[in-house]
């Protein structure tokens, strides 16, 4: 049984030292480690120790892919210090810790930018009915689908959503996932979102993970609203919102406009409203059909625009010229049997940035395996496998607006990488069901390591 305390904070907290929660060991004395790594203490005295990762081969996942073979890089507390071939390490560094990673590849770790995986039961039945022949929408109907799950989380305490959702999480840990991006909008009430939000930050605190969060009130009208959908976009913009800013559980605003979903005039208004408080959208966008969403997304500066099997070479234009990234989500895809594909050639040939996430969800994406979606989206969308890899790393990150402190291996930059067990790079995206993940390292620190 795990042990979890409550902290003064009011979040659920557990100590990421000793006996962790992965599975995995932490602090390794394995893996190429010429001695274990201390402990940081609470003073941050170890904040400025030097740790040497030598012998690697090194994607750096920039625009230019640059590899170095042999490389090494270098931490300085939780930052990069430094990062080329290892025939090139300036002499004067004097590093606390060496480790060999014995030609291993090291990549920066690995980012899912489009995930809703807290929530609360699963909907396991209704996918046995849609084996059965139901449609999705006929469930819905019936009233299934996402307002089954809004059920099951607003009946869900914030302790108990927190345990069922931190096995999805560890599930992404485990695959060297170092930031995760986590939606609300199973509540889609304003207490009930922000318990979602605020459990989305406790599984921050309690894992070695970075977090950023996303309301999606906007997923589904709530019964509450039957009928007045302009008056839950209004009181969501005017109420809702201020207040989650208030409370800082905000990283970003999402909506899913859809002709299930909400139109684009009512993106619009959700967009200003956020605009005002300073805060990022992004948007669910041409899943199904083809509203223009993303056109009005690419118009507002999104930082993403999710799904798009609808979207065609003029909006995957208009999503390159904004610098919005195309973030592509093909467990969804296969899960529901889509026939209709995004138009991968029309942005690569637009230059536009595409992501590859999980959209671990329990309607139409039940999994947590990062490294999956990156098969599937080489396998049934056609992304080369540096595609792939691009598309988990410095493509997601600036889906996130994170771009300057992750998603590729720089001098400066968040000290997150991964060390994977393989002979060639593009086993990222070959593998389905094999996890490579040798050892992770978030912040400069060694969090956790393969058996
Ligand atoms: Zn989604």
């Amino acid at each position: 049984m795990r042990k979890k305390t409550k902290s003064p904070s009011g979040g659920f907290s557990r100590s990421l030292h000793g006996r962790g929660p992965w599975g995995r060991a932490l602090y390794p004395n394995g893996v190429g480690c010429e001695t274990e790594i201390p402990l940081r203490s609470d003073n941050g005295s170890m904040a400025e120790a030097l740790h040497l990762w030598r012998n690697a081969r090194i994607a750096a996942c920039d625009a230019s892919m640059t590899r170095f073979a042999p490389g090494a890089l270098l931490t300085r507390g939780p930052r990069i210090e430094w990062i080329g071939a290892e025939r090139h390490l300036p002499g004067e560094y004097r590093p606390n810790e060496t480790h060999d990673v014995r030609g291993n590849w090291l990549t920066p770790g690995l980012i899912d930018c489009h995930t809703h995986l807290v929530f609360a039961g699963t909907r396991a039945g209704e996918y046995a009915e849609r084996l059965q022949g139901r449609s999705y929408q006929d469930i819905a109907r019936a009233g299934g689908g996402i307002l089954a799950s809004m059920r099951a989380v607003r009946a869900a305490s914030e302790q108990q959503l927190f345990d069922q959702s931190l096995p999805r999480l560890e599930a992404l840990l485990a695959e060297g996932v170092t930031t995760v991006e986590v939606k609300s909008g199973y509540g889609l009430t304003l207490e009930d979102e922000a318990k979602m939000l605020r459990v989305a930050r406790a599984l921050a605190r309690a894992a070695p993970v970075t977090i950023s969060t996303t309301l999606l009130a906007a997923h589904a009208l709530p019964p509450e609203y039957a009928g007045r959908s302009d008056a839950y976009i209004d009181d969501i913009a005017a109420k809702w919102l201020p207040k989650l800013q208030a409370e800082g559980l905000l990283d970003a605003v999402d909506i899913f406009c859809e002709n299930v979903g909400f139109s684009v005039e009512q993106a619009e208004i959700l967009f200003d409203a956020a605009t005002r408080l300073g805060v990022a959208v992004k948007m669910h966008a041409e899943q199904l059909s083809n509203l223009g969403g993303s056109l009005l997304a690419a118009r507002r500066g999104a930082l993403s625009c999710d799904h798009l099997e609808y979207a065609t070479a003029r909006e995957a234009q208009a999503l390159a010229a904004a610098g919005t990234v195309a973030v592509l989500l093909p467990v969804a895809f296969f899960c529901l049997a889509e026939q209709r594909k995004p138009p991968v050639a029309a942005l690569r040939a637009a230059g536009a940035a595409m992501a590859i996430a999980t959209d671990c969800n329990p309607g139409s994406a039940p999994g947590s395996s990062l490294l999956l979606a990156m098969s599937m989206a080489t396998r049934l969308f056609g992304l080369t496998c540096e595609e792939a890899l691009a598309g988990v790393t410095r493509h997601a990150a600036r889906a996130l607006g994170m771009q300057e402190e992750r998603g590729t291996l720089a001098v400066g930059k968040a000290a997150d990488f991964i060390v994977w067990s393989i002979g060639e790079l593009e086993e990222l995206g070959y593998w389905t069901g094999f996890n490579p993940c040798r050892a992770v390292i978030k912040g400069g620190r060694l969090v956790s390591r393969a058996p």
